[in-house]
């Protein structure tokens, strides 16, 4: 087992002994409520079946999906949302910096809480293909339709994403009520047991003093998740020596532009995701100085920088490659249809204006996604390297799982608050998420590096993967 998984298990057990409850700020809270209740009418103090804290991707899905569930129906649902509404009553000119790979299990999620098609119709780039080599060796993986499904993902800017499932939740009103502008500063934990006077259920407050309770609070906000921090849930996490730089691309000429490309360089992974016949999206995970610096870049500077990352051969040496090329003919030897040719990304000529954004990398893993009557879902749960395109995956992966587990609960009669179906959450999520996330990180540690020997061992890791088609498709997880 990696070291992560087990970590990050071994956390599970002392988080759940680790609760940690201020009496005193529990009574302030709890007056401070009362005091604000006249102010806030009718939805002061109101129970609901459900709240969602944090409507980025994940949360409103969530809020979606469970509005949409028939075993759900009456059942009282509350999104809470910091930011503002976002809505999108004309597709903007420009593309969106912020863009997600979305596998086919998530379209197919989106599509069952009724997203997909506004997304269709909005902007969304399928690929078929998508083409990961090393900078330092020859070695090269491609994944692509003959082998796979037809459409291998979709890019899509984030903001489409929420936009579509904000206006999916606009058609659900009468399930699913949604407060924009309200931050959460404040939750208040039931006790498991039933104790003379106590609240059983979980109180929220909002920054405007509002009070609200809930018998289930779903944790979406993200990975500085307040509901994991305040509900005292164990994480491991750490900051990755990386950030990454966001851009739109303007392509030297228009291509079908069906193909992702991602190169491991030994300061981090460069990848171009299609966004049209003319433009891409870069993702370039690299050191913090050097992220500065690109940002710093005039245009042309930049662009020559990134065309550079794809096509220079300055880190491949002649014992690597000598190494590769003999593995390379004796798997050809071995399996001779089996492996793919090598495709050449597109030159890029342009940025879009005011496109190049960079971000602070990091991982980190929630030991627990669930309390009592409290359960965390999408990055407030599980922060991941992006160079595998899983975060927001992931994210919808738990969205499908836990509405099952509260859709069944609710037509057996349960308390959706219960532990019972919330640790099978718990435990069917974090089999599913924890591997995917060694396997990322192993990723990000084996290619951090130009050391000989690593070099030679990931080539012939990546040329035999490369040859196996049935291991590709396992790498090409559902959700
Ligand atoms: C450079 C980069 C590239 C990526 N590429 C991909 C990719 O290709 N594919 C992929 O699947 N994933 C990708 N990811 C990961 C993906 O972006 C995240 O996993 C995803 O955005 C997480 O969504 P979320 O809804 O869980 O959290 P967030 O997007 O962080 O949303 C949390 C929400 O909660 C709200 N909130 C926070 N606190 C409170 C509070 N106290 N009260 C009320 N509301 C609150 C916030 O306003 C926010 O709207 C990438 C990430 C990065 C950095």
């Amino acid at each position: 087992m990696h070291s992560l998984t087990k970590t990050a298990l071994s956390f599970n057990g002392i988080g759940r002994r680790c609760v940690a409850l201020n009496r005193f700020s529990e009574a302030r809270i709890i007056c401070r409520g009362l005091t604000c209740a006249a102010e806030h009418g009718e939805h002061e103090n109101e129970l609901y079946d459900v709240i969602i804290s944090g409507g980025g991707m994940v949360g409103t899905a969530m809020a979606c999906s469970l509005g949409l569930d028939p075993n759900l129906e009456g059942k009282k649902i509350l999104l809470l949302e910091a930011g503002n509404k976002k809505v999108m009553d004309k597709v903007p000119d420009a593309y969106g910096t912020r863009v997600s790979s979305i596998s086919p299990g998530s379209a197919t999620l989106l599509s069952g809480v009724g997203a997909w098609d506004h997304i269709m119709n909005m902007r969304c780039k399928p690929y078929q293909k998508m083409q990961v080599w090393d900078a330092c060796s020859d070695a090269l993986i491609t994944f692509d339709k003959e082998n796979l499904q037809d459409e291998l993902a979709y890019i899509v800017e984030n903001n489409i994403i929420v936009a579509a499932l904000t206006k999916q939740l606009e058609n659900l009103s009468d399930q699913v009520r949604v407060q924009y502008k309200s931050k959460v500063v404040k939750y208040i934990w039931p006790k498991s047991h039933q104790v003379a006077d106590a609240i059983p259920w979980v109180q929220v407050t909002l920054a405007n003093g509002q009070t609200l309770q809930t018998k289930l609070l779903i944790g979406a906000d993200g990975p500085n998740s307040m509901v994991r921090r305040e509900a005292g849930i164990p994480t491991v996490k750490w900051n990755y020596d990386q950030s990454a730089v966001v851009a739109v691309l303007h392509l030297s000429e228009p291509t079908e532009n069906n193909v992702a490309w991602q190169r491991f360089l030994p300061t981090g992974p460069i990848a171009m995701l299609p966004l049209s016949d003319t433009e891409s999206s870069l993702v370039w995970s690299t050191s913090h100085r050097h992220a500065e610096e690109l940002l710093q870049l005039d245009e042309e500077s930049f662009v020559d920088s990134i065309n550079t990352a794809f096509w220079s051969n300055e880190n491949h040496s002649e014992l690597v490659e000598t190494a590769g090329s003999l593995f390379r003919t004796a798997l050809s030897v071995l399996m001779p249809s089996a492996g793919s040719a090598r495709q050449l990304p597109p030159s890029v000529a342009g940025i879009g204006p005011k496109s190049r954004v960079m971000f602070p990398l990091g991982m980190g893993h929630a030991s627990e996604y669930i309390r009592h009557r409290v359960a965390l879902i999408g990055d407030a749960a599980h922060r991941v390297h992006p160079l595998a395109g899983q975060g927001a995956n992931l994210g919808f992966g738990d969205v499908a799982c836990l509405t099952q587990l509260l859709s069944q609960a609710a037509f057996n009669g349960k308390d959706l608050g219960a532990m019972q179906h919330l640790l099978e959450y718990e435990t069917v999520r974090q089999r599913h998420n924890l591997p995917m996330m060694a396997a990322i990180d192993l990723m990000k540690r084996l290619y951090s590096t130009n050391a000989a020997p690593m070099v030679v061992l990931r080539t012939f890791g990546l040329q035999a993967t490369n040859t196996l088609p049935a291991m590709k498709v396992s790498m090409l997880s559902p959700l």
